[in-house]
């Protein structure tokens, strides 16, 4: 039988079972569309990072033996979504058979499953074989419960699959050592340059401009950072288990202006692109870990292990456990609109400054910066989510809606109520002061609430806490935060509001 195999940008996965046997009567497709340019406006890094690795994908496998097509952005034939490229490739080459790997997006599930049940041929969905968990297994293991801790999904996981654990005790007598990833950078130890593959993009970037798709922030042309293969993407592994892991956990939530990865691993998009595998990354850190145990400290690995095997598979479970519904929610009803430094970089916040640029520049920032700095921004102006999540879905490399939304909307602005976070996560410029060196060299004096040179997180920060102290009073784990704000006498609660509300109406002025 004649079968035709999709394959999505986010699918290069060449350890799927599909790949196992080539077979002359399967043909597989990708194809660079405006379908998927165009649903938000990307980062020109994030859309030259999925064309390349596709490109190299569609090599691999041919070097393997397989059957494939593609269309590249600026064929003449391609037809630019995936409704028609399936029903072209069907027809030329008399398929019988459609197979494709379920999506890791709500949207194109939909999409498959309608052109799916329109077609006169058979066709099967097949997992996409990633994950540790199937897309409903979150939703089983809370079942019946009301809060849906990360801690008890993680620690589940744990035990399940068998890492960091022996017999029933985890490694390091503790199952979480977040407390220990905490530690503020002040050069007590250099930071390796990142893992750079210095790749010469021009000439997909000159494609790009032809098809005329808009896009933004900027590329080095011929030094293209990213791993656009998996031969580069075990590379970018291997560095970060010799060169980062050893620092990983005890500088995860600081932030520095000469550093902008500090020991990060920047394996999202190899992974989102499903280059590697989560499984494999964990095998690895974990056997490397293992072999310099005298050098490495278990905070070090197991704060690694609770990003990807608890987190990433955390929020993924939210997504479909939450979806289609999620995607409109705003319980604090915020409704401003994004200032324009976000597309431009220009403002006078040291650490936005410095988040919003390496954004533009490196379509990469890391957590601490996308929550507490970028996020903390635009949740205490109360910026309306839909607004927040097109800027992050457009500006990193790695944002996929899955898991780009749950961090966004739900993380990291609170919209879903709580879901995710059991209290927003905002602060006051203290914050950015206790976990970076921003403030020292800002325009603005991280001490003062009001007047001229006042840090705009100040006075956003109370003024946030009065506008939603209704919608908060029940919230224990806010009770601290409005037991201090309501300290604070009239007068001067009066002069933070006006300073915050002159800050809301003209937030590129800062
Ligand atoms: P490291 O710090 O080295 O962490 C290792 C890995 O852990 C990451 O590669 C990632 O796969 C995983 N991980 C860590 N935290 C999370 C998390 N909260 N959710 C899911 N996986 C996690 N991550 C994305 O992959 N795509 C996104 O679009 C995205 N958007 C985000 C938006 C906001 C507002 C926030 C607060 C976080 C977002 N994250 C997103 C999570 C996290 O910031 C990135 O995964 C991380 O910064 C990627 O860099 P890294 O590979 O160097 O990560
Ligand atoms: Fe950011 Fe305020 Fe510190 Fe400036 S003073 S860097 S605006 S937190």
């Amino acid at each position: 039988m004649k079968k035709l195999r999709l394959i999505l940008g986010d699918q290069l996965n060449l350890q799927h079972s599909w790949f196992q046997e080539s077979d002359n009567n399967t043909i597989y497709v990708l194809a660079e569309m405006r379908q998927e340019t165009d649903y938000v406006k990307h980062h020109i890094q994030k859309i030259v990072g999925f064309f390349l690795s596709m490109r190299n994908f569609y090599k691999a496998i041919q070097t393997q033996g397989h059957q494939a097509v593609y269309f590249q952005i600026t064929d003449a034939d391609n037809p630019q979504n995936l409704e028609k490229i399936i029903a072209s490739c069907i027809e030329k080459y008399k398929i019988e058979k459609f197979e494709y790997q379920l999506p890791d997006e709500y949207r194109l599930d939909q999409q498959l499953k309608k052109i799916s049940s329109n077609l006169k041929i058979e066709s099967q969905a097949f997992d996409s074989k990633h994950f540790y968990t199937t897309r409903h297994e979150l939703s089983d293991f809370f079942e019946g419960k009301k809060l849906l801790l990360m801690q008890n999904f993680y620690r589940n996981m744990r035990k399940k699959h068998h890492i960091l654990i022996n017999g029933s005790t985890p490694i390091g007598n503790q199952w979480n050592f977040d407390a220990d990833n905490r530690k503020k950078y002040k050069g007590e130890v250099p930071v390796p340059s990142e893992k750079n593959f210095h790749t010469n993009v021009s000439e997909i970037i000159a494609q790009i401009k032809e098809a005329g798709i808009i896009t933004f922030g900027n590329i080095d042309a011929q030094n293209f950072s990213w791993p656009t293969s998996r031969e580069q993407s075990l590379e970018v592994l291997d560095y970060f288990c010799k060169n980062l892991l050893i620092h990983f956990g005890d500088y995860e939530d600081a932030m520095h202006t000469d550093e902008k990865f500090l020991f990060h691993s920047r394996l999202s998009f190899a992974m989102n692109s499903k280059m590697l595998s989560p499984k494999e990354v964990l095998e690895t850190v974990i056997t490397f870990y293992h072999k310099n145990e005298a050098e490495i400290s278990i905070s070090q690995v197991e704060g690694f292990v609770r990003q990807i095997l608890g987190w990433r598979e955390y929020i993924r479970g939210i997504y479909w456990k939450e979806m289609p519904h999620y995607a409109q929610m705003n319980v604090l009803k915020n409704d401003n609109k994004l200032p324009n430094f976000f597309w431009t970089g220009k403002t006078k916040m040291n650490c936005m400054s410095h988040a919003i640029n390496q954004s533009l520049n490196e379509a990469y920032a890391h957590h601490i910066q996308r929550l507490m700095v970028i996020g903390n921004f635009t949740l205490l102006t109360q910026i309306h989510p839909d607004e927040v999540d097109a800027w992050y879905l457009g500006v990193y490399i790695d944002a996929i809606e899955w898991v780009e939304m749950p961090n966004t909307r739900g993380m990291s602005q609170y919209a879903d109520g709580g879901i995710i976070a059991t209290k927003p996560y905002v602060s006051s410029g203290s914050y950015i002061n206790k976990m970076s060196n921003n403030c020292s060299k800002c325009h603005y004096n991280v001490k003062e609430k009001f007047g001229e040179k006042a840090c705009p997180f100040n006075a956003l920060y109370w003024n946030f806490l009065d506008e939603k102290k209704e919608y908060f009073k029940g919230n224990q784990r806010m009770a601290m935060m409005l037991n201090l704000l309501n300290k604070i006498n009239p007068e001067e609660m009066y002069k933070i509001k006006i300073k915050a509300n002159t800050i809301i109406e003209d937030m590129d002025s800062y």
